[in-house]
């Protein structure tokens, strides 16, 4: 019994976050979500990230280090202005939910 199905719609609006912050990337997002207490694995957090890349909240850019290529994520100004638009809403959310009211 887990909470994934709770916690997944978390995830995008922790990636942004993120992403507005800094240049990310699957693996250490796949890690930073981990510590934070999500379960969740490339098969999930992948194509999240195309997915939000297609909806140009993100943008992409790869960089090859040996025989491996990184793509990495920033937000757009879409993704910056999208995540300032739910503020309001995640604030009063979280307000209720940990405070009651
Ligand atoms: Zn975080």
């Amino acid at each position: 019994m887990t909470n994934d199905f709770l916690l997944a719609g978390l995830i995008p609006l922790h990636v942004l976050h993120h992403a507005v912050d800094e240049e990310i990337y699957g693996q250490g997002m796949l890690e930073e979500l981990r510590q934070h207490g999500y379960r969740i694995g490339p098969g999930t957090l992948y194509p999240l990230l195309h997915r939000m890349e297609e909806r140009g909240y993100l943008k992409a850019h790869e960089v090859r280090s040996g025989k491996t290529m990184r793509r990495y994520y920033r937000a757009t100004g879409k993704g910056r202005r999208a995540l300032e638009a739910v503020k309001p809403q995640i604030g009063e959310l979280f307000s209720e939910i940990v405070h009651g009211h």
